[in-house]
Formats: structure tokens, C-alpha cells, sequence
């Protein structure tokens, strides 16, 4: 019988990552009867940034995940794999700011009702000023979305949010972004919104995408139920992820990699060897590790693609109700938290005793900067005040909890990243086409789930069958990931949907 890791002699394909895109691949390639091994480095857990990590029990996500997809196929895939374990969420969300909750997606007559006379005639005043005397040619997010707003309403429900998430002043940040943000949007639309019955307000497509929106599905055990159960029905089938594994080296010679060099938590080193291999890692990474070198433009171009980080601090809290919603988007300037989920309100099974909750609060930041590296305490100590100062609980309330780390949640789109990915695409398809790029730092793409994982899928169908999709139209549209993309906190998706500095 052949050795089905010998290159040349039968496929076996290779996956680096257990996140969604990977164990997808790995999943499909199993459907056609591949040989297929996943390597993941992370020693004891799979399903990547769609983990769900435990704590005196109280079940986490990495920053909450819904499950929600355009594609019928993604969505039977999550019915097949988890039947009636995965539930419908009608989802409540809001906006926090100054202790009061405003709807969200943002409805004129709730938030003048929250803001109150003073600060609505404020708001109005600040309104008729932006359509007197507009910035002429808004260059920056903060001219452009006051132009069509106001300047007092821009403060309170566009800049704080947006700079949390982007770490960058609205200020510098392209109105380039926010002219398809916010496309076609301004008060008087708002306020029609707010007051005119569905049927009169116009605009159906809208509605569409609100409906879609409004509920979404979610796993009882969290996000990472999913992918725990792909993972063991891959070792059922005789193909367990090997965790702990962490691809350090990437083979290459004679126009195609040949193994992927794995080191475990002792420090031992191995090689695997693979006739396809498909990476879920970041492309910088990636990149780094082949051996030998890429050339130096290539290498070059790996280092220049950015990330955003970003740590959630997860904390169980003595009592049972602490507010309905999912998740709620903190708006309040006082506060670094951007969002704060409570996950009992996704599926009640994601806490063990009823009377608590569990509150993941999101932190953006960069790795390089001064947050990423505090010690867990003092992020706790962070979180516990931050939702005592949000009226969110007492501080004796708040029983315990743990930090998470998350490095390059976020690919960052810059002026740059699109030539630096062409540039790479360009050399890896001609000089290493046995080597696949899918899923979302796989790909410097902002895919949710369900993209990552139809990437995933659909190259390993190429490799199984030999179609020729291209996984890189996937998510390609635009206009429902803009509403989509609120769950994470932001609302971005297609090349240029995440800001931009403006261009010097
Ligand atoms: C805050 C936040 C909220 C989100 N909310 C949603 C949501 O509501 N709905 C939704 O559908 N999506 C959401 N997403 C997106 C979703 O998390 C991603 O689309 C998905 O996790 C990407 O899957 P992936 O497999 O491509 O990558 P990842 O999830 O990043 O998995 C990659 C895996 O590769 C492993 N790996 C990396 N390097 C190596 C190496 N050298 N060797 C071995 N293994 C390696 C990693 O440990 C990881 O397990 C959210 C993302 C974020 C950051």
C-alpha cells in the first residue's frame, strides 16, 4: 500500500490551522475520501477565533460569534453538523453611552427620547450649523459624517466607537470609508425612518438586510461547539487534529512544498510531509517560514501586511440578570471597553449556574502597544471598573475572571495591503501552486465564519476533484456584509470597506 504522506505517490493533503477555514477544509476533503492531517499549535483547543474557552463555568467566545449566513450551504452545513444544538437568537442589541441605551441600528425617536431636550436641541442646532456652513471637499471621516449629521451627533455615536475599534483619529481616518459606511444616510432619512410606517419609508433592500440581521442562529455551547464537533467527527473518521503542533518551517524545492516543519510544546521538531498543503495562518507568517526564502520583494510584501490585535477580558458576575441584550456597543468616551457581550443571553447553557453571568468585554489594541502587555490583573481590575463605572454591576459582584489574548483578530486593510497581496499571490501561485491560501489571516481577508469556511471548502474541493474555483471571489459582497460586520464590533467588509488614513 502506498504511504499516503509520500508526496507524488497519493494525496495527502496537509492543513495548517484549526480555525473554521481549516477544519472546513478538512471536513470536505474527508467527504471525498482525502487523506487529510490538520496541525494546529494551540495545545488544547480548536475552532481558532471562533473558539469558545471555559471558565468556572461560564462559557466564552473570543468576542461573541453568530452564526448568520447568506450561503444556504454554510448554513446547512452548521444544521448538519450540530442538528438542534444550534438554536435561533432574536437578537437585542444596543448602544451604551452616558448611562443611557440606545437602539441599535440607531432609530431617531429612541435616541432624541435618551438624549433628552437639551441635548437634541443641541444636536438639531449642531444639525442646521452642518448644512449652513458644510466642510467643502470632506476629506476626514469626522467632516464627512458631520456634513451629513452634525457634529454633535457625530460625537456621540460615530467617533468613540470608531477610534476604539481602529485605534486611529477620526480625524486621520479616510471619509473615503465613511462615504460607503454611511452611504446614502443623513438625519432627514433617519428621522423619516423613525417616524414613517415600514411600507412608506422606501428603501426595501434595506429592510431586507435588517430582517437578516435581526436573528441569527448560535451554537448552545458556544461558537466553538461547532468546531469541537467537526474535530472529533475528523478523529472519528480517523483524522484527529494533532494540537500542540506548531508549523515553524515550510519545505520547498522543485516548485512545490514538499513538508511543513512541526515543533510540539517539548520543542521537538519534525517534518510532515503532504502533496497539497492549504494555511490558514497569517500570510506574514507564512511567508516567513519558507525554506528556502522567499525572494526578497515577496518577503518584503509579507512584512508590510498589518494586524489588529485585541484581548477580551471575561468576567463571571454574581447575578443572574445584568442586561437583556447580546452584546452592547459602548459608546462612553470614559471608558476604553468598546463592546461587552453577555453570553447567557446567546444560549442559557453558556453558564452552569443559572444565577451568574458571563460578560466578555473587548479591548482593541495593537501588540506593540502598552495594553497588550499589562498583566492580567490589572486588565481585570480594568474590566471590573469599567462596569461598575458603566452602572453595569457593583464591584462586589464580580466573582472572578480570566484574560484572553487574541494576536491579529483583524487583518488591516491600509492604502498598501491590496499591491503587498497581489504581490504574493502573484509568486506563490507560479512558484508553489501546491500551497493554498484560505480563511481570513490565510488570506489578509476580512472574512466572518462563513467565508472562511467556503474558502476553506471549496479549495479543498479543487484538490479533491479537481475544480477550479477561485476562493478569491469569495466575499466579494459588499452590501450585506456592511450590516453583517456590526456583530464584530465594526462595520467593514470588501477591499475598501475598512478605513483608511487619509492619503498625505
Ligand atoms: C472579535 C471578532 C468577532 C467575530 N464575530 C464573528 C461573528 O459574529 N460571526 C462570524 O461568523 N465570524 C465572526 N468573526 C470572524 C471569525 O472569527 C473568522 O472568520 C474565523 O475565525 C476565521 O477562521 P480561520 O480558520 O480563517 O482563522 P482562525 O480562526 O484565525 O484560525 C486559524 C488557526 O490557525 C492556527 N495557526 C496559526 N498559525 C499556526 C501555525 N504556525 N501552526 C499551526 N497552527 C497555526 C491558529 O492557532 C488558529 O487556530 C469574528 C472575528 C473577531 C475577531
Amino acid at each position: 500500500m502506498p504511504d499516503p504522506s509520500s508526496p507524488g505517490s497519493t494525496k495527502h493533503v496537509v492543513v495548517i490551522g484549526a480555525g473554521p477555514a481549516g477544519l472546513s477544509a478538512a471536513y470536505e476533503l474527508t467527504r471525498h475520501r482525502t487523506p487529510v492531517t490538520v496541525v494546529e499549535k494551540d495545545p488544547l483547543t480548536v475552532g481558532g477565533i471562533a473558539r469558545t474557552l471555559e471558565f468556572m463555568g461560564c462559557r466564552f467566545d473570543v468576542g461573541p460569534h453568530r452564526f448568520f449566513s447568506k450561503s444556504a450551504e454554510i448554513e446547512a452545513l452548521w444544521t448538519e453538523i450540530l442538528g438542534d444544538r444550534i438554536q435561533p437568537v432574536r437578537r437585542l442589541t444596543r448602544i451604551q453611552y452616558r448611562g443611557k441605551f440606545f437602539d441599535y441600528p440607531i432609530r431617531a425617536s429612541n435616541a432624541f427620547w435618551n438624549l433628552g431636550p437639551f441635548e437634541t436641541a443641541r444636536c438639531l442646532a449642531s444639525y442646521a450649523q452642518a448644512r449652513l456652513h458644510p466642510v467643502v471637499e470632506p476629506k476626514s471621516f469626522e467632516d464627512w459624517v458631520s456634513n451629513q449629521f452634525g457634529h454633535r451627533l457625530f460625537e456621540i455615536f460615530f467617533k468613540t466607537y470608531t477610534e476604539k475599534v481602529w485605534g486611529i483619529s477620526t480625524r486621520e481616518l479616510s471619509a473615503d470609508w465613511a462615504g460607503q459606511r454611511i452611504r446614502g444616510l443623513n438625519l432627514v432619512e433617519v428621522i423619516r425612518n423613525a417616524l414613517l410606517p415600514a411600507g412608506l419609508r422606501g428603501g426595501g433592500e434595506q429592510a431586507i438586510v435588517k430582517t437578516l440581521v435581526d436573528s441569527f442562529r448560535y451554537p448552545r455551547l458556544g461558537a466553538g461547539q461547532m468546531w469541537e464537533t467537526v474535530a472529533a467527527r475528523l478523529a472519528a473518521d480517523g483524522h484527529p487534529v494533532r494540537l500542540g503542533e506548531e508549523v515553524v518551517g515550510v519545505r520547498h524545492a522543485g516548485g512545490r512544498v514538499l513538508s511543513v516543519v512541526l515543533r510540539d510544546g517539548r520543542g521537538s521538531t519534525l517534518d510532515l510531509l503532504g502533496s497539497e498543503f492549504i494555511s490558514t495562518m497569517p500570510i506574514r507568517e507564512l511567508i516567513a517560514k519558507l525554506q528556502p526564502a522567499a525572494p526578497s520583494i515577496v518577503r518584503a510584501a509579507a512584512e508590510a501586511l498589518g494586524y489588529r490585535d485585541f484581548i477580551t477580558v471575561n468576567l463571571v458576575v454574581d447575578r443572574a440578570e445584568v442586561f437583556p441584550d447580546q452584546w452592547i456597543y459602548v459608546h462612553d468616551p470614559g471608558v476604553k471597553v468598546g463592546r461587552i457581550a453577555n453570553f447567557k443571553n446567546f444560549s442559557s447553557a453558556m453558564v452552569a449556574d443559572g444565577g451568574l453571568s458571563g460578560l466578555g468585554m473587548e479591548y482593541f489594541c495593537f501588540e506593540h502597544d502598552g495594553m497588550w502587555s499589562w498583566p492580567d490583573r490589572d486588565l481585570l481590575d480594568l474590566g471590573r471598573r469599567e462596569l461598575v463605572a458603566l452602572g453595569i454591576c457593583r464591584a462586589d459582584e464580580v466573582k472572578a475572571g480570566m484574560v484572553y489574548r487574541q494576536p491579529k483578530a483583524y487583518p488591516v486593510y491600509d492604502g498598501e495591503y491590496q499591491h503587498h497581496l497581489e504581490v504574493i499571490r502573484e509568486w506563490l501561485t507560479r512558484a508553489l501552486p501546491n500551497l493554498w491560501l484560505v480563511g481570513r489571516n490565510g488570506m489578509h481577508h476580512y472574512n466572518n465564519q462563513d467565508h472562511s469556511m467556503m474558502t476553506g471548502i471549496l479549495v479543498a474541493r479543487n484538490i479533491a476533484t479537481g475544480t477550479s474555483y477561485d476562493p478569491w471571489l469569495v466575499n466579494t459582497d459588499a452590501e450585506y456584509q456592511e450590516e453583517e460586520r456590526a456583530g464584530e464590533g465594526s462595520s467593514v467588509e470588501g477591499g475598501r470597506q475598512v478605513p483608511q488614513r487619509i492619503a498625505s
